[in-house]
């Protein structure tokens, strides 16, 4: 059985997929151009401290982004310490992330906190959830990456925050902000009347997701696709199949989304990754509950902003 596209409405509630910034990446080396955008009185910088965003209290509308002129900016941190990345522009406005410093009290901005994405992911615009991980990622990859790592040098931030590039004459080495590949897969029993279903020990009780796991330097997808699989369940798969993708900065990753069909049906989880792994019909997992306070189903879904479950959901709704 083909697997049924993943429906576009079903993806517009899968965080971090909106669309709308020209990342302009001609722009990027053009050191003039960008400080008078960063000086721009559109500019709008995206601070981000300790990995968390500043969202405004949440009035009617509910909680929003804060963003800071570059006035403000100027206020809580030294710029040329830590250089804004650029990020791009929506209509006449720049977009730069600053990374705040690391204290261990916020600085204080009026009229927001510092909150963590995911906690607020489901609860903003995707368009401005999609911004903020954009922001998170290119911020996480410069705290992790202020030295060469060939020859140990400090490394300047170059291209406007899209490279860093080694400070020793003798070495030179540039290196670019990383995205780690992992892909995500929905195994459909060989009938195709179950699909396989797993836990991990720490996952919250009772919550279930399908397989996931990162892809190996020199592996096709489909081939990790299989390996993980395998792995992590003891089942073989052919037919992977890719069905959506979605940006997942914590700290890295972006989730490729697969659909493969199983040709063995005994599950051994062996590599101790999962604690539990089952095959679940599609009216056991219809009756799955949230994970939201008082449902009191037994078993969980992933939520509806993660990619698993609109592989699920893609899952359930084929014919
Ligand atoms: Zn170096």
């Amino acid at each position: 059985m083909a697997p049924a596209d993943a429906d576009d409405t079903r993806k517009s509630t899968l965080a971090f997929t909106g669309d709308g910034i020209d990342r302009a990446g001609v722009l990027r080396a053009d050191a003039a151009q960008m400080d008078a955008l960063l000086k721009d009185k559109n500019a709008r910088l995206v601070p981000v401290w300790q990995q968390r965003h500043l969202i405004a209290h949440a009035g009617d509308a509910g909680p929003r982004p804060r963003y800071l002129s570059f006035a403000e900016a100027e206020a809580h941190i030294d710029l040329t310490e830590r250089p804004p990345v650029f990020l791009g522009m929506t209509d006449q406005t720049p977009w730069f992330a600053i990374g705040l410093p690391d204290g261990t009290q916020p600085p204080e901005i009026n009229d927001g906190d510092f909150r963590s994405l995911l906690d607020v992911a489901a609860l903003l615009p995707n368009q401005e959830a999609t911004l903020l991980a954009y922001a998170r990622g290119m911020l996480i990859w410069h705290e992790n990456h202020r030295h060469c790592g060939r020859c140990g040098a400090a490394a300047a931030v170059t291209e406007s925050g899209h490279s860093r590039t080694c400070t020793n004459d003798a070495c030179k080495h540039r290196s670019f902000p990383r995205t780690d590949p992992v892909v995500i897969t929905l195994v459909a029993h060989p009938d195709g009347t179950r699909c396989l279903l797993g836990r991990q020990a720490a996952w919250p009780k009772g919550f279930y997701s399908t397989v996931a796991g990162f892809v190996e330097p020199g592996e096709t997808l489909e081939a990790a696709v299989a390996r993980e699989v395998r792995e992590e369940t003891g089942i073989t798969v052919t037919d992977a199949r890719y069905m959506s993708s979605q940006p997942w900065p914590f700290p890295s990753s972006i989730m490729l989304g697969f659909r493969a069909r199983a040709t063995t049906t005994d599950i051994h989880c062996d590599d101790k990754e999962l604690e539990d792994c089952r095959w679940f019909t599609r009216e056991e997992v219809r009756a799955f509950g949230e994970r939201v306070p008082g449902d009191a189903q037994p078993y969980k879904m992933p939520p509806p902003t993660a990619i698993a479950r609109l592989l699920i959901d893609s899952w359930l709704n084929e014919k």
